[in-house]
């Protein structure tokens, strides 16, 4: 009888916190962000695309061992096709977190800054909102606050925010140079006074290889500097940029746009089994993964992106984690780009709206019990 009362008073003190709308703590104290750089949602949500594995129109995908690439990819259903191609998005992230993008289910997401490029694109996704004079992806310090300046500016964040990031413009766009904000960024080794052997061969690799593209380093080089950053320091809030997909995207390679996307999955999953080993991150870290801008949907502009590239505005958004119900693919809500930055820190119990009240809200029901959505 004890026992019931007592469960009694903890459903009406849940319903009370509920009604009344107050948010609880969060479980989450870490948190992940990953973005695939002009990944589209048509392989997100469908997997690998016929139309761009043709034989007879083989320069549409540029593909260059088809039978090879539909073994690894190609299966009857858009389902199998997309689990094939990303099974730990789909098998992990997708069910036990939140999908939005799919615009099959009214769920349509997108950037607003009408560019449709990387730098108004990542500017828009962190800083929470499109700024027109970010015209360009020059190399010149954005005038914004994102999230990841105001978190290592947040008690018990200081120096526990850094970012990996395959495209050597991130630091300008964190403008880490004025605040302090660690960023690792396109070809640079890794920097330590005691390197570990992996991290020697990495640094030596990188140095032998050839740099097919002089901006953006391979994502292999940022997948070691992400393990290397969680070994070394255990950051609460760590970024990771990849840009192999757009990279290969711009190529119209098909096949290593597929395999870029592939092998970030696998590494996705390879780091969250491991940080679900690691008592510093079980149980209390979230996962956001996303992209700062789509590509065209035709066979002759899925290459590419812009302005004049219709449809590239769509993106999607996947959230993961102890404060976030598993809805799975969101239906009928459209959102934008500009609501990341403050689902990033209301995954982790701040409030990025209050400091930066241009910033758009987060994403609805992202995180439970959050700070809520107009
Ligand atoms: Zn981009």
């Amino acid at each position: 009888m004890r026992k019931l009362a007592a469960a009694l008073v903890a459903i009406a003190a849940l319903f009370q916190s509920v009604t009344a709308g107050e948010s609880s703590p969060r479980k989450a104290e870490n948190i992940v962000v990953v973005t695939l750089d002009g990944f589209r949602w048509q392989e997100l949500f469908s997997g690998a695309d016929e139309s761009l594995m043709d034989p007879k129109d083989p320069k549409a995908g540029g593909v260059r061992d088809l039978p090879d690439l539909k073994r690894r990819y190609w299966r009857e259903t858009a389902l199998a096709r997309r689990e094939a191609l990303l099974p730990f998005f789909w098998g992990t992230v997708a069910k036990n977190g939140q999908v939005f993008g799919n615009p099959a289910r009214k769920a349509a997401a997108r950037s607003t800054n009408g560019l449709k490029f990387s730098y108004p694109g990542y500017n828009e996704m962190f800083c929470g909102f499109p700024d027109p004079r970010i015209d360009s992806n020059n190399k010149k310090d954005n005038l914004n606050l994102s999230v990841f300046e105001f978190l290592n500016g947040r008690p018990g964040f200081k120096g526990r925010v850094e970012a990996v990031c395959t495209w050597d413009v991130f630091p300008f766009i964190f403008r880490s140079r004025k605040n302090g904000l660690p960023v690792h960024a396109g070809w640079e080794p890794l920097k330590a006074d005691d390197l570990t052997e992996r991290e020697r061969q990495t640094n030596a690799l990188m140095e032998m290889m050839p740099r097919y593209w002089t901006d953006n380093a391979f994502d292999v080089f940022i997948m070691a500097a992400a393990t290397s950053a969680f070994k070394r320091r255990g950051p609460r809030v760590l970024y990771i940029a990849l840009g192999e997909t757009d990279e290969w995207g711009h190529g119209r390679r098909y096949d290593l746009y597929l395999d870029a996307a592939h092998k970030a999955d696998r590494f996705l999953a390879e780091t969250w089994r491991a940080l679900q080993k690691d008592a510093r991150y079980k149980d209390k870290t979230a996962l956001l993964i996303t992209t700062d801008h789509g590509r065209g949907s035709t066979r002759a502009d899925w290459t590419d992106h812009g302005k004049d590239v219709p449809h590239a505005e769509f993106i999607w958004a996947a959230v993961m984690g102890p404060d976030t119900k598993a809805l799975g693919e969101r239906e009928n809500i459209e959102v934008t780009q500009s609501q990341v930055a403050a689902t990033i820190a209301d995954l982790v119990g701040e409030d990025f709206n209050a400091a930066s009240p241009k910033a758009a809200r987060p994403l609805p029901l992202a995180v439970s019990n959050g700070n809520k959505s107009p």
